[in-house]
């Protein structure tokens, strides 16, 4: 008979930090331990991403999740009611065969992942251990942050085409370090745009990172530069883009535009090669678009730097089993949401640790205050956080947690630092 057996499966309708509706889900172990999670959403998403479900409806302009709440409490639920939480991937399978769809399309995917992650939190708590821990006893590296500090894209309102600027403070000590580090650049940072663009020019994005009215990507990259010296730490700082190229890419001309220039794969991958030459950019995230095959296994040889893939992966298993082989980029964003249950997410990275790759495990841009992903870059050992910057509460969550992970490991925590992508 099950120790650990699921008793209850409750969920609602919560706010993320775009004030838009999300699913918060509660998976009750034994009818008195409690896990609950909430689901995040991303705006810059990619086409083959596991599918949402919203409402549809006037009410939040059609972003309500009433159906996909009532999927988890009339649907999903009852069907693990019984189970025991500690059975993930049982879990996961029978959320996989209830939905029925390849893309978690017919109860949705922001269902199934609430379901699914609300399980991996009760199932820590009924053998009272952290998450981290739940997921791995073997966990304890502290990830580098990738500090997004200027915004652009999807995810704020200026022109600049790519869509986060970051830091990355590879050689700092300790995680805390970093997060000073980062506090510190970004003060100077704040200064300088405010002298050339005025005070509008620190408003912030979806992310916490500056929205400041820049078009150049240099000018952007020169900004980071800039604040990173005045900061004083241009040994320690290296530097990261999320160029979310799909966003730029005409499918129906095949050339991505760029600062309103029409560049073929080769014309965008000179590009980043005279940009990675000038500014000591260590890590690139989509630098092409969600199928350039070709583009991809070019920037891995070519620029000789981490290349991520977000929505050329999608954190499915299925992507990275056909992609990683081919040297198409050498590092998985991982994003549990873009695949749909914690399982196969985990799958995804398993797979891309045996390619060799390395893992960054990321936020979306709608967030809510969960910290979930600070217990699982833990738990995965991955090395790198992407979560924004530090100056909004839904991001300042996941950077607290990993404070408090840092705490507890105490002398057997180890920071990513520059061996970020394998740090044993
Ligand atoms: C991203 O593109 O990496 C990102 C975090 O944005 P979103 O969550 O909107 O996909
Ligand atoms: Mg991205």
């Amino acid at each position: 008979m099950s120790k650990f057996k699921i008793t209850k499966v409750t969920a609602r309708e919560i706010l993320d930090c775009r004030w838009n509706p999300t699913v918060q889900v509660d998976v009750w172990v034994n009818n008195e331990i409690l896990g609950r999670a909430d689901v995040p959403a991303g705006r810059s998403t990619g086409a083959n991403e596991a599918k949402e479900i919203r409402d549809g409806e006037k009410r939040y302009a059609g972003l309500g999740v009433r159906k996909a709440v009532r999927n988890v409490c009339e649907i999903l639920g009852p069907a693990i009611i019984g189970m025991d939480v500690t059975d993930q991937r049982k879990i996961d399978e029978k959320l996989r065969v209830t939905d029925g769809s390849k893309d978690k399309s017919n109860l949705g995917a922001n269902a199934l992942i609430g379901v699914s992650l609300a399980a991996a939190r009760a199932a820590a708590n009924a053998v009272h251990l952290p998450l981290y821990r739940y997921v791995n006893c073997n966990a304890h590296i502290l990830p580098v942050p990738l500090l997004n500090l200027l915004n652009g894209g999807k995810l704020t309102s200026n022109d600049l085409d790519f869509q986060e600027f970051c830091i990355f403070p590879i050689g700092a000590e300790t995680f805390s370090e970093a997060m000073a580090m980062g506090n510190a650049v970004n003060n100077e940072l704040r200064k300088i745009v405010i002298k050339k663009y005025g005070k509008i020019a620190a408003n912030v994005g979806d992310e916490g990172g500056f929205a400041t009215p820049i078009v150049k990507v240099d000018e952007a990259m020169d900004f980071l530069v800039e604040a990173v010296g005045r900061a004083g730490y241009e040994k320690e700082i290296v530097y990261g883009l999320d160029c979310a190229a799909t966003h730029f890419f005409n499918s129906e001309t095949q050339k991505y535009t760029l600062e309103g220039n029409e560049l073929t794969t080769a014309e965008l991958l000179d590009y980043y090669k005279n940009l990675t030459a000038k500014y000591p950019i260590k890590t690139i995230e989509d630098p092409f678009a969600e199928d350039d095959i070709e583009g991809f296994v070019r920037a891995t040889k070519e620029l000789g730097i981490q290349i991520i893939g977000d929505d050329f992966l999608c954190t499915n298993p299925d992507r990275v089993r056909e992609r990683a082989p081919l040297g198409a980029g050498n590092a998985l964003l991982w994003k549990f949401n873009q695949i749909g249950t914690l399982s196969e997410a985990l799958d995804a990275a398993e797979l891309s640790y045996r390619q060799g790759f390395g893992i960054m495990v990321s936020e979306r841009s709608g967030e809510t205050e969960d910290p979930i992903i600070a217990d699982l870059v833990v738990g995965l050992n991955a090395g790198q956080i992407k979560t924004g910057a530090g100056v909004r509460g839904e991001r300042t969550s996941k950077y607290n947690r990993l404070f408090q992970i840092e705490a507890e490991l105490g002398s057997q925590a180890r920071y990513g630092g520059r061996d970020f992508r394998a740090a044993f």
